[in-house]
């Protein structure tokens, strides 16, 4: 684990060329944005304003609230804010997609990018697939966050982390995708930079407080609905819960509260394997998987058109949560069954 050799290797080579040549960025984070992607996003931002570069960063769909104490200048746009410039070629040079590398990640994004013919970067952890950007990338899967690789980027780059915003926001970044330092991703080098962003200042019951201790009530009556109803599967292997889009009405809960909600089966002894499903829309399905570390359950994603890491993992399926819960816990099982023996 040595990440000043990366450097030396190259990873960041084509996206530190790319981020010198251009002036004006617009970043990119997929579709949920979730506390890594687009924090990484806030602390890029940071360092490229610092660096007398225009940056601006969009979301699609809704305003994350987790993102507001990170965001004291309002820099963060939705998609509609951004859509009052048709044309985003005389606002933005360049594109950098941070935390995917696949076009079909960034949703509504995904169009008036190809429309603006703006040239696309990406840095990214996940797994990369044969569908990614073309452009100069940075892909690292063995790193924690997305966040600490912009957080070595920065270092490449000579940035002093001087900057407050950037500390707590890259802290918040690696707290948010390693569960607070607790999954199996959690490497002495993310130890590390943790540590490093705490001696400048970073305060981990900050990103606790805003990603662990920020929901409703009614968020956690629903969990208590969604738990009582908790099926668990292969000799107590798979647990796997279903949330329709009724039931969020029903209690009143925002779609972001049930972020975390995947992380609640873990804490049973005999469970490997999490899944998770959620009702977007009529026939429209997003999965959530999870592994405990003994099963990878990536290429299970995969097959249902999905992808992302060995041991976190999602897709969307356009189908009911019923036909998607039962083809996709079979899958699992058989995961499980083939890499740990039968029940
Ligand atoms: P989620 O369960 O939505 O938090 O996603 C877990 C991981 O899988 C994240 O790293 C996502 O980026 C990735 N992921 C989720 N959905 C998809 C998808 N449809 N295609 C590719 N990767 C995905």
């Amino acid at each position: 684990m040595n990440y000043e050799n990366k450097t030396e290797t190259g990873l960041f080579d084509a996206v530190r060329e790319f981020v010198s040549g251009h002036g004006s960025f617009l970043l990119l984070t997929h579709v949920g944005p979730d506390g890594d992607g687009l924090l990484a996003c806030v602390a890029l931002s940071q360092h490229l304003r610092a660096r007398k570069k225009k940056a601006t960063i969009a979301v699609e769909g809704s305003y994350p609230s987790f993102v507001a104490p990170y965001d004291p200048e309002g820099l963060v746009r939705t998609l509609e804010e951004l859509s009052a410039h048709d044309d985003w070629a005389e606002h933005f040079d360049a594109v950098l997609v941070i935390d995917t590398g696949k076009p079909k990640r960034i949703g509504k994004f995904r169009h008036a990018l190809a429309a603006s013919g703006l040239p696309v970067g990406v840095i990214d952890h996940h797994i990369a697939e044969e569908d990614n950007f073309e452009g100069p990338s940075a892909i690292d899967p063995v790193s924690a966050a997305v966040g600490e690789m912009i957080a070595e980027f920065l270092q490449g780059e000579g940035d002093d982390f001087s900057d407050s915003l950037t500390v707590r926001a890259l802290f918040g970044a690696l707290s948010y995708d390693t569960g607070h330092f607790r999954f199996t991703n959690t490497t002495e080098k993310t130890l590390r930079w943790a540590s490093f962003l705490m001696e400048r200042g970073a305060n981990p019951n900050e990103a606790y407080s805003v990603f662990w201790e920020s929901n409703s009530a009614a968020s956690v009556k629903l969990l208590g609905h969604l738990m009582s109803n908790l099926h668990v599967e292969c000799g107590g292997r798979l647990a796997w819960f279903a949330l329709s889009k009724k039931d969020l009405e029903d209690y009143g809960v925002q779609r972001e509260e049930t972020e975390e909600y995947i992380s609640v089966p873990r804490s049973i002894k005999s469970v490997e394997v999490i899944a998770f499903f959620s009702e977007l829309e009529k026939n429209l399905i997003r999965v959530s998987l999870r592994s405990k570390g003994r099963v990878t359950i990536h290429e299970v994603a995969t097959r249902f058109g999905g992808g992302g890491h060995a041991f976190a993992s999602g897709a969307r399926t356009h189908d009911t949560l019923e036909k998607t819960a039962a083809d996709i816990t079979r899958a699992l099982a058989e995961k499980i069954r083939a890499e740990l023996g039968p029940d």
